[in-house]
């Protein structure tokens, strides 16, 4: 069976749960702290997702110019998408100190 791993809490190690307000931070339950996932880490994510979406469309649809660009940008929507449900599944993003700027999701 494939146990999903879930976030801690950075300062206490408390298991933090998926289940927040939208566009709220994560408070964690052990010492109350606001926490957001990892913006770095959810820009690597999203770069990775680029360059898998680019070749995808480069080498497996043989796209350039404009073409290229256009598809690029509708499979990495799906690309991105996969690679959070995949990768939060196998190494969940890193929780770190809110930092007080708006919270996407
Ligand atoms: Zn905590």
């Amino acid at each position: 069976m494939l146990v999903t791993p879930k976030p801690k809490c950075p300062f206490c190690g408390t298991i933090v749960s998926y289940d927040k307000p939208v566009g709220k931070p994560h408070e964690c339950t052990g010492c109350r702290a606001l926490l957001q996932r990892s913006r770095s880490d959810s820009a690597r994510q999203f770069w990775a997702s680029v360059v898998v979406s680019v070749g995808i469309c480069w080498f497996g649809f043989g796209l350039r110019g404009w073409r290229l660009a256009a598809w690029t940008v509708v499979v990495l929507l799906a690309v991105d998408f996969l690679l959070i449900v995949i990768g939060e599944r196998i190494r969940p993003t890193p929780m770190e100190p809110y930092d007080g700027h708006k919270i996407i999701g």
